[in-house]
């Protein structure tokens, strides 16, 4: 066991893909989970898919991303039932009008990736940072992708990638704000993998993308702010 063990992890997304896999290894990694969605019924039957003995150290609460009301309930609900989160995993995101060029995409389906994908981010961490900041520690790892990376920006998926740089300002910006309190903040490229998202041709395993997520989720005190990483290395934005 780690330096993270019985810490709080609270994961958005959490009932398939990549939030499932950060789960299940934050929970081998001994920290309890707090296991967030928006479908109650795939929230039951992520939980029950967890292996033993690891389940006895998961909850589940309901929370659609781009619902205040939803985000603050999910805040009262997880108050009561483990009084803080030391770990915020901003992970759920919708992948939308992929192919779609950047003046063809529907205000609608821009509308949706930044609701979900940016100010769902921004709402959770709102939400769980600020008591993070008053305990003195807290890691927030928000899944970027590298779609979001300007340094490489192509035409591809834009209001998704638009939506994934911002994920990366909202990084560097909330690293910043909290740096003196504790609270490490750093986006991640999970690389493409093998999800419903990423589809079956993806190279990399649900295993092999979270590992970079859990990595920065059990960071030590004095671990890296501010950053964006690949595979455990930082990348350029
Ligand atoms: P996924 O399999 O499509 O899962 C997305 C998750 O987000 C699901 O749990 C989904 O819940 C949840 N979600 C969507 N909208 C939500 C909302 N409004 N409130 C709460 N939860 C919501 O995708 P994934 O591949 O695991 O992706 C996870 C993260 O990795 C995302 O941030 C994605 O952008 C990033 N990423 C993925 C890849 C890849 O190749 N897969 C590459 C780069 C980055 P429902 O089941 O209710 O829809």
């Amino acid at each position: 066991m780690g330096i993270a063990e019985g810490r709080v992890a609270l994961v958005t997304g959490a009932n398939r893909g990549l939030g499932f896999e950060t789960t299940r290894q934050l929970l081998a990694k001994g920290l309890r989970v707090v296991l967030a969605a928006r479908d109650e019924g795939a929230l039951e039957r992520a939980h029950r898919r967890l292996a033993d003995p690891d389940r006895l150290r998961a909850m589940t609460v309901q929370m659609d991303v781009t619902s205040v009301e939803s985000i603050t309930a999910a805040l009262r609900r997880v108050t009561d039932l483990v009084g803080s989160v030391d770990v915020l995993v901003n992970n759920a995101a919708v992948l939308l009008a992929e192919n779609d060029d950047v003046l063809s995409i529907s205000a609608e389906a821009y509308r949706r990736t930044f609701e979900t994908n940016v100010l769902g981010v921004i709402e959770a961490s709102r939400a769980f940072v600020p008591a993070m900041a008053r305990a003195g520690y807290g890691r927030v790892v928000n899944v970027s992708s590298g779609a979001g990376q300007l340094a490489t920006m192509s035409s591809y998926a834009p209001a998704y990638s638009i939506s994934k740089t911002a994920v990366n300002a909202f990084t560097r910006i909330l690293a910043d704000t909290y740096r003196a309190q504790g609270v490490l903040v750093n986006a991640v490229d999970p690389g493409w993998v093998r999800t419903d998202m990423g589809g079956p041709s993806a190279p990399r395993s649900p295993q092999q993308g979270a590992d970079t997520i859990v990595w920065l989720a059990t960071l030590p005190d004095g671990g890296p702010s501010g950053g964006f990483f690949r595979e455990r290395r930082a990348i350029d934005w």
